[in-house]
């Protein structure tokens, strides 16, 4: 039965009012627990499942809540706001389940792992970083090696987010071991059928609940399990476009956070002194101006995105303009959250400083830096570069 868009919309806003909630009450009074132990946020996980949250891409028909992408990123900015980490998990969860849903609809095998990913609220990780590769998402060094319809595979990862906690992993490798780099699948494994090799930790800077170690994953599955589409689409189609959407959401959350935390101190100094208006007062207005960039940025990306979903022009995904926009808005917002939270520790001074300040921007300030890392802004600007050479003028 179609629902009609305001109920859909009613039941959406129950929904995040749901999350809002579990924000304050589960995921928050964890967060600097999670981040000075670089510790899984396990309690905020475990809420997100209360809520069917890791199935909520899954259509519908599977067993999925069936949320539009304009909901997941809504969801993943209000985690931002909680946690960075636990809100960085549930995006990066999400990515490979919209890889899964845009191109393993036609499999059996994938159809199935969905309605069992909805039922047991599974939790996704991703294995694209290789060593010797550093962040060239298109290109691969491991690759899989076929035997009958089964497969066997050994990459190097340097970073797997959650690789410990995860229930399964989607890896990038090379279609055989005589393809070329750029011949790459995307194949899933399950926790059953793999082995993690520790070979790093994550004493990092910020994420620090992602729990993002290195490991040498080796892995076997059926043939089943490799996405019938090259990764080279899924990645264009797919990953790039949710990821660069639900992390600069998910940033936006955090800064957000800052901006609310800046607001309350400049709220209690006006209250100290009534007749004169702090002049930090003048610096919030500023930040929030740089706020709002943010949020226009992304609200123009993630609606592009939709409606191009929405439609039915499979082309329009690897549209030189397309590509270009969603790499701006990566490199944006990884900008801007610098440049927001660091107004915010300006305008709140030592408390902001401070670690043990109820006023503490130290862990969104940390957080921030990490944004340009995740996928190196000057590789992304290098790809906007060559497509800006070869795109026609418009
Ligand atoms: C919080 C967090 C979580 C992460 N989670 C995961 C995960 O779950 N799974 C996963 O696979 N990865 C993950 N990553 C890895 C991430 O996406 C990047 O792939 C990784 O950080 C890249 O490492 P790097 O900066 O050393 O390497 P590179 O991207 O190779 O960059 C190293 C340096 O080389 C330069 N460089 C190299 N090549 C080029 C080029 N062609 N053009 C321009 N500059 C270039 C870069 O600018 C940079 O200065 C995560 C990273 C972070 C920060």
């Amino acid at each position: 039965m179609n629902m009609h868009s305001n109920e859909r919309d009613t039941e959406f806003a129950a929904l995040l009012a749901k999350v809002h909630a579990m924000g304050r009450d589960i995921i928050a009074p964890l967060a600097a627990e999670v981040d000075r132990d670089a510790r899984f946020p396990r309690e905020g996980m475990q809420a997100l499942r209360s809520l069917k949250l890791l199935g909520a891409y899954v259509p519908t028909e599977l067993g999925g809540l069936g949320l539009t992408l304009l909901q997941i990123a809504k969801i993943s900015e209000v985690l931002g706001h909680y946690c960075g980490s636990t809100a960085m998990i549930f995006a990066m969860h999400q990515i490979q389940v919209a890889c899964l849903v845009h191109h393993g609809m036609s499999s059996d095998y994938m159809r199935a792992y969905m309605r069992q990913l909805v039922t047991e609220q599974r939790l996704v990780a991703s294995a694209t970083t290789e060593i010797g590769k550093g962040g060239d998402l298109r290109s691969s060094i491991c690759a899989i090696e076929i035997e009958g319809d089964t497969f066997s595979l050994t990459k190097k990862a340097p970073v797997i987010s959650y690789g410990v906690d995860a229930d399964d992993i989607m890896v990038t490798a090379r279609r055989s071991a005589n393809a070329p780099a750029s011949d790459q699948v995307h194949v899933l494994v399950h926790k059953s059928d793999y082995t993690l090799e520790p070979i790093s930790g994550w004493d990092t800077l910020g994420f620090r609940g992602t729990c993002s170690a290195g490991f040498i994953l080796m892995c076997q599955g059926n043939v089943n399990q490799i996405l019938p589409t090259p990764f080279s689409e899924i990645l264009g189609h797919s990953m790039h476009p949710t990821a660069h959407i639900t992390w600069a959401s998910l940033w936006l959350g955090i800064a957000s956070d800052a901006m609310n935390i800046a607001r309350s101190f400049v709220r209690n100094e006006a209250r100290r002194n009534p007749n004169t208006p702090p002049i930090s007062s003048l610096r919030l207005g500023e930040a929030d101006a740089v706020l709002q960039t943010m949020r226009n940025d992304i609200h123009a990306a993630a609606h592009e995105y939709q409606a191009l979903l929405d439609g039915d022009d499979a082309d329009a995904f690897s549209n030189f303009g397309f590509v270009i926009r969603t790499n701006n808005l990566k490199l944006n917002a990884s900008r801007l959250i610098v440049d927001v939270v660091g107004r915010a520790m300006l305008i709140v001074g030592i408390s902001g400083y401070r670690n043990d300040s109820k006023f503490s921007l130290c862990r969104h300030l940390r957080d921030a830096y990490g944004t340009g890392l995740m996928v190196n802004n000057d590789r992304i600007l290098n790809h906007n570069s060559t497509l800006l050479l070869m795109q026609r003028e418009g």
